[in-house]
């Protein structure tokens, strides 16, 4: 009998008010808003992992940790008790916390992969197909909304190029989203391939048991060295302070300060340099620490993510001898390593490409509306959302600059003010539609390069939806700008339509 002959077991069809995709820090966090602000409402997480976490779950290499702070990274709701900076083991216990407290936990369907969604406006329901992991039973959900928290990146694939003379290497290769923790690597020649934010984790770590640590880079990234501590929260814990309170207090403060950061960083970029550079050299306790070639980058601070460095960990690990840095291409892999276009020979045992990852719009489900595949580049974005064509359903894409979780508390309670919107009209059915005044606005890439161009976006815009040039047809990334703006927003504003009527008139349309 062919494989394909073999009959998978078929569940009942379950239907829900509301199905999150993702039971990562968005997924958990959007169950926590739905079910506070909108507890009528029956709903299911489907997770294609056996356990939550998303990203903290998938990255077990060296020293895995969060590079924003997380009294912000952390949801508004929970208080962050410990350390600004935080490891992965840390961050899945507070997520655990947080479904244990809440009772989350019975709504997550684990080991649910999502194969295809598709909208009908016939019933406007959702119908959303799973493959269960441990049987291979097809599954089927029905949905009113969609709340999609699946994240950005290819979960499995990793971003690898593919270099000359890969195969000749004879020592071991491998991405850090696979590292596997079983891996030895005490007294071994390791070259860390990269030198963003997977980078300046990882090599410092590793550069505690292995005998040196290479980074080979193309181009030089800003870091930022600082304590891993917060000095108005330990001010506050000591007098006395309830924990909630500190926890408002110092996000409100640590938001201020980023805000400040971010224009100071548009504003005057080669002052900011200077003043991270004081940082490295405090840190590394070298007067003269060399920035030249290999720490001092082509783009403005900001324009990628600024790698965050407790303790200045890798800088002291450079003083140290422990860590050296190369900037150049890879020409080749050799036997024993890899030779650069320069023509540098860098053996190692290991090689950890810290190459980024592969863009992956909706987890790669195939979504269709009423029977058509929905191309998400055709759509258009409102306010990084939603998506003209595509109803009932909300995308959950955080801050690239600020926590991503700051977003999710924020799309949390609009979607749920939607939800309950629609439910005091008797809608069945939201979409958002460019206006008459957006006829004729010019149609972009979904995000500007020069104000966030890291190479999985790069790599993956003609996957992406497009961006208007009003505020309302974009993710601007700026949480400042968007904390005043989407909470204002008019929900009879007349971008939506309710069961295909434009809000504030009477005229059905075919949006
Ligand atoms: C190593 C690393 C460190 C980071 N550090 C920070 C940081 O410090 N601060 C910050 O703001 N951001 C950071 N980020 C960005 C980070 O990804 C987000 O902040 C956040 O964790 C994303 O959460 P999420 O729940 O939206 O998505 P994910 O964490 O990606 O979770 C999505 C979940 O959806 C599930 N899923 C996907 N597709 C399907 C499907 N077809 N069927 C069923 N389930 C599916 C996945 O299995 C996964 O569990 C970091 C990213 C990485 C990789």
């Amino acid at each position: 009998m062919s494989a394909s002959a073999v009959a998978k077991p078929q569940t009942a069809t379950t239907h829900v008010d509301v199905l999150i995709v993702g039971a990562g820090i968005s997924g958990i966090g959007s169950a926590y808003h739905l079910q506070e602000q909108c507890p009528g409402k029956t709903y299911a997480i489907l997770e294609m992992k056996d356990t939550f976490g998303g990203t903290w779950e998938t990255h077990k290499y060296p020293g895995v940790r969060s590079d924003s702070d997380l009294y912000t990274f952390g949801y508004r709701f929970k208080p962050w008790v410990g350390a600004p900076i935080a490891s992965a083991e840390e961050i899945l216990k507070y997520m655990g916390e947080v479904i244990e407290e809440n009772g989350i936990g019975p709504h997550i369907h684990y080991g649910h992969r999502i194969t295809k969604a598709a909208w009908d406006s016939g019933s406007n329901l959702w119908t959303v197909e799973a493959t269960r992991n441990a049987d291979g039973a097809a599954v089927t959900f029905t949905a009113n909304f969609l709340w999609m928290c699946q994240g950005y990146y290819d979960h499995e694939k990793p971003y690898m190029p593919d270099w000359p003379g890969m195969d000749r290497y004879k020592g071991k290769l491998i991405h850090a989203q696979l590292w596997d923790p079983e891996i030895d690597y005490a007294g071994k020649k390791i070259l860390v391939i990269g030198s963003g934010a997977t980078a300046a984790t990882v090599i410092p770590a590793f550069a505690e048991k292995a005998a040196h640590v290479t980074m080979l880079q193309r181009s030089p990234t800003y870091f930022f060295c600082s304590e891993n501590k917060n000095e108005l929260a330990d001010k506050l814990r000591a007098g006395g302070i309830d924990e909630p309170t500190i926890h408002r207090v110092v996000r409100a403060q640590i938001m201020y300060d980023q805000d400040m950061m971010t224009k100071r960083c548009i504003a005057e970029p080669d002052a900011v340099f200077e003043e991270l550079k004081m940082l490295v050299r405090a840190f590394s306790g070298k007067e003269d620490f060399p920035f030249e070639p290999h720490f001092t980058p082509k783009y403005r601070p900001w324009q990628q993510r600024l790698a965050f460095c407790p303790e200045g960990d890798i800088f002291r690990a450079i003083a140290a001898g422990k860590v050296s840095a190369v900037t150049d291409e890879i020409d080749t892999f050799t036997e024993t390593g890899v030779r650069t276009k320069g023509g540098a020979e860098i053996e190692a045992d290991i090689i950890v490409a810290a190459t980024g990852f592969n863009l992956l719009m909706m987890g790669g489900i195939p979504f269709e509306v009423d029977g058509k595949p929905v191309d998400w580049h055709e759509t258009v974005n409102y306010r990084g959302m939603m998506f003209t064509g595509v109803p009932n359903m909300v995308w959950v894409m955080g801050y690239f600059r600020a926590s991503w979780t700051l977003r999710v508390d924020m799309l949390g309670d609009f979607v749920c003010n939607l939800l309950n919107h629609m439910d005091q009209k008797g809608a069945k059915r939201v979409e958002v539609a460019l206006r008459e005044e957006d006829a004729g606005m010019p149609l972009g890439d979904w995000i500007e390069g020069d104000n966030f161009n890291p190479g999985y976006l790069m790599r993956g815009l003609k996957k992406m939806p497009k961006r208007g040039d009003k505020p309302e047809w974009r993710h601007n990334q700026d949480y400042w700008a968007e904390r005043d703006q989407i909470p204002a927003t008019d929900l009879e504003g007349s971008e939506f339509l309710y069961d295909g009527v434009r809000a504030g008139s009477r005229v059905k349309e075919d949006a």
